[in-house]
């Protein structure tokens, strides 16, 4: 959602005349965009602030903004702690920064926010299509400070895709905090269903991805739509976050473990070739080594391709904060994360060696070292060498003969693997990827 957030921001600058520049000290405007939702992400952009000081002192008339998550509805903390900083905007509500952007270049800005598709995006977008969140997680922080659930304009959704199309995207990602439930608060009934039909329908379109599920939301229409629209990939995200029905009720989740086994067996029963990815909280108030261990249990049982393993955080203000001890020390909870990528890295490579020695048709996204680096339906990531075409946004068929946790390797129909073809480590997997294997 912020990377999204960030590209439209983006494309007003564009429109109004703005340039990128990679350093901070050439910027007149710096616009630091920021998640909280774990400690580790908030402590990174409060470090990025306080060096920003610095580059206030060297260039007093540049601009600094904080948008994103750290940005509640009360700024004066934040203004005290960082008087450097001249705006303070909370998720999506970017405004007045274009505002203020226009004025400094003597023009107006009268963009609908949520019109901004970007100018230049890229191959493969984010669309947002819904914002906030209703439901409270005790854990989670996102709904006091993206406010409550609020979907858009289906018609509006579609003439956005055809936009971006027509710059030349080939895959779209839809995004909301809970995906499944767009539509639930529109007057005209409407699903997410509808929504990925008439996304699919749109010509030029390749690919239709959404994140992410929720396994009390995610309905039988959803289901069938992923297995039957020709261009919606066969890959869902579906966090379950704890395997254990004591540890989802404090955490406020509305399902229990055999519920989500029924949902994971109907998914793979009715999505052919499905790959199925979760999240998953350890360390979280009052987790015990037994409740612990019906996590591994679960991902040992449903064999994911990807899990996304967080170490639980206190967030001040959320229901966990006020009302549940965060009496899992630290070392524990590192401990416990280590235990599930250990187990998850033996399942992601069995799931991967399945693709060996079959063809498979990737989005290439982008090259990093002389490899190009693309994703198949199924978001595997594929990696393979050519040096005399430009396979850049183009779709192209791989042979894959080697697979690794992470990634797969490939080589063109009818070319031999290069013998200095090296395995890419974990720091050469796009920013995509890592997320998802963080
Ligand atoms: S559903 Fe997701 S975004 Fe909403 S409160 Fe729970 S974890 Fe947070």
């Amino acid at each position: 959602m912020n990377v999204s957030e960030s590209e439209r921001l983006s494309s007003g600058l564009d429109q109004l005349g703005y340039e990128k520049v990679k350093d901070a000290d050439d910027a007149d405007i710096v616009i630091l965009n920021s998640c909280v939702v774990r400690q580790g992400a908030e402590d990174k952009v409060t470090s990025r602030l306080d060096s920003l000081k610095g580059h206030k002192r060297k260039n007093p008339d540049a601009t600094i903004a904080l948008m994103g998550c750290m940005v509640g509805p009360r700024t004066e903390k934040l203004q005290e702690r960082f008087p450097h900083v001249e705006y303070f905007m909370r998720p999506q509500e970017f405004q007045s920064i274009l505002d203020f952007a226009a004025e400094r270049q003597g023009l107006s800005c009268d963009s609908d926010l949520a019109l901004l598709v970007p100018e230049a995006p890229k191959v493969s977008t984010f669309v947002p299509i819904m914002q906030g969140c209703d439901e409270f997680c005790t854990f989670c922080i996102v709904p006091y400070r993206r406010g409550r659930e609020k979907s858009r304009d289906l018609l509006e959704l579609v003439h956005e895709c055809e936009k971006l199309v027509e710059r030349g995207v080939l895959e779209v990602t839809l995004l909301g905090q809970i995906v499944d439930r767009y539509g639930m608060d529109l007057d005209a009934p409407t699903d997410l269903a509808d929504l990925l039909e008439q996304v699919n329908d749109i010509p030029g379109i390749e690919r239709i991805r959404f994140l992410t599920s929720h396994p009390r939301d995610m309905s039988q229409n959803i289901i069938d739509a992923v297995a039957s629209l020709e261009n919606v990939c066969e890959n869902i995200n579906i966090p379950f976050q704890s395997g254990n029905d004591d540890v989802l009720e404090r955490m406020r989740r509305p399902y229990n473990m055999e519920n989500y086994l029924k949902l994971i067996e109907n998914i793979r029963g009715t999505v052919e070739g499905v790959s199925l990815s979760t999240d998953v909280i350890v360390g979280f108030c009052g987790e015990t080594d037994r409740e612990f261990e019906d996590t591994l249990e679960i991902l040992k049982k449903v064999q994911f391709d990807v899990v996304h393993t967080s170490v639980y955080s206190n967030r001040p203000g959320t229901i966990a904060s006020r009302k549940l001890e965060d009496d899992v020390p630290l070392e524990t909870k590192i401990l416990r994360k280590k235990k599930i990528e250990e187990v998850q890295e033996q399942i992601s490579l069995k799931r991967n060696q399945e693709y060996l020695g079959r063809t498979v048709e990737i989005l290439v996204e982008r090259e990093i070292r002389g490899k190009w680096e693309g994703r198949t339906r199924t978001n595997k990531l594929v990696h393979f060498e050519d040096q005399k075409t430009n396979w850049l946004g183009k779709m192209v068929n791989i042979d894959i003969y080697d697979a690794g946790s992470w990634s797969l390797r490939g080589s063109l129909p009818g070319v031999m693997a290069s013998t200095n073809d090296t395995k890419p480590d974990k720091s050469e997997i796009s920013l995509t990827n890592i997320t998802d294997i963080a």
